[in-house]
């Protein structure tokens, strides 16, 4: 009977919006100012107060919310000074948004190899960044994996690289107790659905170089009226680049901004409940025959809010029949090694319009055999535990032994 027990729960359920949100919503509704610039005199509108409380948590001296993720890196890509022809390193396993914002600024990507945990491989990056003489590296902590970081500066510094820190995933992360996004030039956050704050769509970029500031704050639309942002350099840094940065309009509006407002202090306490679902999922995938999860490093404080393992004992061919078995018991799980691109996973051999790519074959074997799967807090922990039964059950019959 247990056998073929099937696990009911979407997997793309996240939890509801706060009643508190959503009467600040309301307020800001019948006010008709939805526009972050659309205040009376004297008010402070909810995206400017976003981001000054976002500045002061992820402890960063200046902070723009955006339209999206995407558009946070575009924008960060531009502030830092990336324009037609520049190459920018990118670690090869990311989503579809990171080589879409480099080719839409008109970069070059040049991908690097990823490790077998997942990581940006170090000597890969080494060899590229010399090769290449990229000036930029947009690094994504995909999955909420981060790399040694010590090891990217230190190879970021001898090359002369400016980091942009991709942190869709790693919101609330630490590497020896520095907050991701904390490393680099300019880090950018995603507010997405499925991200670590939701708020449908949006985004938030974080820097403490003043000049980048004020670009990207000037890049995301704020037209001349960038005085009334609560977290930006000096007005005389506006001077130097106001004239000189595109107006690429992508700005948060105050609703989705009161959203997020209301989240933020919840998220540290979300970082705990993702990581006590996570460490049953890990634990019961460890122990499902064929399977392994990715020993996570020593300095690593990450969000579990998704989980990948290997299936070393399924081998790849079979992959697809067992994620078909779990799908069938309504257990969601993705694959980075199929060949066509599925909803939101892609394989960097996809991305067809970047033209003639190195092969990464390091990349593709890591790839060929990682699962992936979303953990959204609408799971108690007892469903983690009724997921790793039912996967470890489909996985004994996929083992090739
Ligand atoms: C979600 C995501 C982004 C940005 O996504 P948007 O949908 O534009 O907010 C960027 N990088 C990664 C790795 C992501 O997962």
């Amino acid at each position: 009977m247990t056998m073929t027990r099937r696990f009911e729960k979407p997997f793309t359920q996240q939890e509801a919006i706060s009643e508190s949100a959503i009467a600040r919503v309301g307020e800001i509704l019948r006010t008709g100012r939805l526009h972050r610039y659309n205040t009376v005199q004297g008010a402070v509108s909810e995206a400017t107060l976003l981001e000054q409380e976002y500045a002061k948590w992820q402890g960063a001296k200046y902070c723009l919310a955006t339209t999206s993720g995407g558009q946070a890196l575009q924008i960060a890509l531009r502030a830092a000074g990336v324009g037609p022809g520049a190459k920018v390193l990118a670690n090869a396993y990311t989503l579809a948004p990171v080589p879409g914002a480099i080719f839409a600024v008109g970069g070059q990507p040049v991908l690097v190899e990823i490790d077998e945990n997942w990581h940006t491989d170090l000597d890969d990056l080494r060899a590229k960044a010399a090769a290449s003489g990229a000036e930029y590296f947009l690094i994504s902590h995909m999955r909420g994996h981060i790399a040694d970081m010590d090891a990217i500066m230190s190879i970021c510094k001898e090359f002369g690289i400016i980091l942009i820190e991709d942190c869709a995933h790693t919101m609330g992360a630490k590497w020896k107790g520095t907050r991701s996004g904390n490393f680099g030039d300019i880090a950018c956050f995603s507010t997405q659905t499925y991200k670590h704050l939701n708020s449908g769509e949006g985004g938030l970029l974080t820097t403490d170089n003043p000049e980048f500031a004020a670009r990207a704050v000037v890049g995301s639309g704020s037209y001349m009226l960038y005085g009334s942002h609560g977290a930006i350099p000096r007005e005389e840094v506006f001077q130097k680049v106001r004239l000189e940065s595109p107006n690429c309009s992508a700005r948060l509006d105050n609703l989705r901004a009161a959203i997020l407002r209301a989240q933020l202090p919840g998220l540290e306490e979300n970082v705990r409940r993702w990581n006590v679902r996570y460490s049953i999922l890990e634990s019961g995938f460890n122990s499902a025959p064929g399977l392994k999860t990715v020993e996570r490093q020593q300095y690593e404080e990450f969000v579990g809010s998704s989980i990948q393992f290997q299936a070393p004992g399924i081998g790849t061919e079979n992959i697809p029949d067992f994620l078909a078995r779990c799908a069938a018991r309504g257990v969601e799980i993705k694959w980075f090694g199929g060949k066509e691109p599925t909803a939101f996973t892609s394989r960097y051999d996809s991305w067809h319009y970047l033209g003639e790519m190195d092969p990464l074959p390091n990349t593709i074997r890591t790839l060929s055999t990682t699962c992936d799967m979303r953990v959204p807090l609408t799971f108690s922990e007892q469903d983690c535990r009724e997921i790793t039964e039912i996967v470890a059950d489909e996985a004994a019959k996929c083992c090739q032994t």
